[in-house]
């Protein structure tokens, strides 16, 4: 059985900036404002992160990784219907199985922090002979995650990465997009051992301020806010409200921030987020570079933050971590009214 969780861990971390997104995500729900994080060679050796969120209750610990359990999960047809029906509650569980885990974690109403090692879904002793059972120990409110030796039982996984360089990178892009998504989160990355860090955003910052910070002036000067919604009016001439009475029910509303005409990059930078998680959508994409078209040279791209709040009901990025792009009822009409809505921004500026 431990094979099967070993394959299906491996579905959902695919190399360590995976592995590194799900842990995003918790200390974000945790309420951080601080997310720290330490690598060696690439995530693969050590991947630690750091937040100073609500912690996790003593009696938690138990159960922290043991979700993703044989007697869930027995079968390939499970396996199967598992990823249909989604994973959640399933990232520490399967990091369990293809590394060593541990957990350092302390709440406000915690005297002491407690530390706690788990194996293939289950607490284990930190070292042969010792107890399983958390330990007390000194530590800061919040929770220090860290994975060790990612891979080690996976060696089809371990031989699928890149060089560490490229999962370094990986890891900044996955960390870059989050500050930006959540300016008001002070992030920072440091490879083990290095004095200084490579990513550093400060706490209470704006969307635009960490643009600048992360993707430099020359992209943040050329950007135009846009608002979008369900609501909205279209504005377009001859561009009939099609899906007028259903989009009530069907509620969304969207923040972009666009590069104007003067900004000409090799390469189309694209950050899509969608109810707060980092996602990815080829379609929406190529709608929103084809808005580019006649705006931009030849051989010039754009700059977009997206970033979509749309009914749970109707979208489930969750359902599909494995899965790179998302997808979602009335996905077109989405793309159309926010491409429109770029057109409009653009040819505003334009004039
Ligand atoms: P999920 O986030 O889908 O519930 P995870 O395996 O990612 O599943 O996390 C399991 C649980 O562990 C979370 O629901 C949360 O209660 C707790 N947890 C994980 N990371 C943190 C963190 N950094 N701070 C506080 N609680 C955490
Ligand atoms: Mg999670």
């Amino acid at each position: 059985e431990s094979l099967i969780n070993r394959i299906a861990a491996g579905e959902i971390i695919h190399r360590p900036a995976s592995a590194l997104k799900e842990l995003v995500e918790n200390c974000l729900d945790a309420g951080a404002t601080s997310i720290r994080v330490t690598v060696k060679d690439g995530g693969m050796k050590l991947l630690q992160i750091q937040d100073n969120g609500c912690g996790i209750r003593k009696t938690d610990l138990h159960i922290l990784a043991e979700r993703f359990t044989t007697s869930k999960l027995s079968t390939f047809s499970d396996l199967s219907h598992i990823r249909t029906y989604g994973f959640r509650g399933e990232a520490l569980a399967s990091i369990s199985h293809v590394a060593h885990l541990s957990v350092v974690t302390k709440t406000k109403s915690d005297t002491c922090a407690w530390r706690a090692c788990y194996s293939d879904g289950f607490l284990v002793a930190p070292k042969p002979g010792q107890s399983i059972e958390p330990k007390a120990c000194a530590g800061n409110d919040g929770t220090t995650i860290t994975i060790e030796d990612l891979f080690y039982n996976t060696p089809t996984r371990l031989s699928a990465l890149r060089s560490t360089s490229e999962e370094y990178s990986r890891i900044l892009d996955v960390l870059t997009k989050y500050a930006i998504h959540n300016p008001k989160v002070a992030f920072s990355c440091k490879k083990a051992n290095s004095p200084s860090p490579d990513l550093s955003t400060p706490s209470s910052s704006e969307t635009l301020n960490t643009i600048r910070l992360l993707y430099g002036h020359s992209v943040a000067k050329e950007l135009v806010p846009v608002k979008v919604s369900s609501k909205c009016p279209v504005n377009e001439e001859g561009d009939m409200d099609v899906d007028g009475g259903e989009e009530d029910s069907e509620s969304w509303h969207g923040e972009a921030y666009i590069t104007n005409a003067n900004y000409q990059a090799k390469k189309m930078v694209f950050l899509l987020f969608i109810n707060h998680r980092l996602v990815e959508s080829s379609r929406m994409k190529r709608a929103f570079e084809a808005v580019y078209t006649g705006i931009l040279p030849k051989g010039a791209s754009p700059f977009i933050y997206l970033s979509l709040e749309i009914d749970p009901r109707s979208v489930d990025v969750n359902v599909h971590p494995t899965k790179k792009e998302v997808h979602f009822l009335n996905e077109e009409a989405i793309i159309e009214k926010v491409s429109n809505a770029f057109q409009e921004a653009l040819t505003v500026q334009n004039h």
